[in-house]
């Protein structure tokens, strides 16, 4: 049987459809999974315009999609813990083998060697597709009521992880926060350091008359367009370009941690190492997240606030791949796509 598929020709160059074969009936310790929504975000866009990727190792054509919602279909002899019927997401990233210190400690997003996988993204197929296989320790259990927002859960693990380390490595108890970029990864940072607690304000490109601004005055942060004279405890930068990196680091208040989650390929320049120095400050870069991160985004997801969330998808068909790939970037509502919709 062959199912369809959206990726990548490697050696057409050429973004299209597919019949490809189905995965075989899942064998020990794996889960034949149904894909029910494919998220599309900044990565696909990169990867369609060839800046990185590769295909499976014996293939030209990468199944593009990292951002899923399956169902388990069956589950192979050994894994207890799915059952026919439950939502997973999938972890992006496969450890590197042989594992590397990190990958042997379960910390996959922390590989040393760069030898890694990550589905829909290098060297191995993703899930813009019918059909996919999986081994039950690669996904997320994700409660049924949580399927209409749960393609969030993956762009939310990066954010988890981003905001665990930017409290783990403040001083003090930090009280607010400051968020460059009103895009899907800067509204849920947005939510995730409000359910911690802290003072949100979010900063961005977009008139203080922008739809997505008064998304987020509406469920009750603080929206600035910039600049921003503002300073907070904990800045994190979710927009892209070097510019946004900078105005980042300038918003640190003494003991600030600023975390770096959107920087461009080209965002590079001169640092202020010597405030960096008087404020007793710290920077940090972050990408990918572990399993525990992952866990985390499921359980905050339940949590936030749902009209917001549902604010950040647009549902459309699966065929509608090259606008939602090829089109004019759209950093919010995110794209996601119905490939098969719930029973
Ligand atoms: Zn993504
Ligand atoms: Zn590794």
């Amino acid at each position: 049987m062959r199912m369809r598929a959206v990726g990548l020709d490697f050696a057409n160059r050429r973004l299209g459809e597919r019949m490809v074969p189905e995965p075989p009936w899942p064998g020990d310790g794996e889960v034949l999974l149904r894909v029910r929504y494919v998220g599309v975000c900044g990565t696909d866009r990169f990867l369609a315009f060839w800046e990185f990727g590769a295909p499976p190792p014996d293939s030209d054509f990468l199944i593009l999609g990292h951002e899923a919602l399956c169902e388990v279909v069956e589950a192979g002899r050994g894994v207890a813990n799915l059952a026919p019927g439950d939502l997973v997401v999938p972890i992006v990233r496969r450890p590197c083998q042989p594992p590397c210190a990190s990958c042997a400690r379960g910390r996959r997003d922390l590989c040393l060697t760069g030898r890694y996988t990550e589905r829909g993204i290098v060297g191995a197929d993703g899930y813009f597709t019918e059909y996919a296989l999986d081994r039950a320790e690669d996904l997320i259990f994700v409660p049924a009521e949580l399927a209409d927002v749960a393609i969030l859960v993956e762009p939310l693990s990066v954010v988890e992880k981003a905001v665990e380390t930017a409290l783990r490595l403040h001083d003090d108890a930090p009280r607010t926060a400051l968020v460059f970029g009103a895009g899907t990864i800067g509204i849920l940072a947005a939510l995730a350091f409000r359910e911690r607690g802290l003072e949100v304000t979010v900063c961005s490109l977009e008139p203080e008359d922008h739809p997505r601004a008064g998304w987020l005055r509406e469920a009750g942060f603080t929206y600035e367009q910039v600049p921003t004279r503002r300073t907070a405890d904990i800045v994190l930068e979710a927009a892209g370009p070097a510019a946004a990196a900078f105005a980042a680091v300038r918003a640190l208040a003494p003991l600030g941690v600023c975390g770096i989650l959107g920087a461009a390929s080209d965002a590079a320049g001169d640092f202020p190492f010597r405030s960096l120095l008087l404020g007793n400050q710290r920077v940090f870069g972050s990408v990918n997240a572990s399993p525990d991160a992952f866990r985390r985004a499921v359980e905050d997801l339940a949590r936030f606030d749902r009209r917001l969330l549902s604010r950040l998808i647009r549902r459309c068909r699966f065929e509608d791949y090259v606008e939602t790939i090829l089109g004019p970037a759209q950093p919010a509502p995110k794209p996601v796509h119905v490939v098969a919709e719930g029973r």
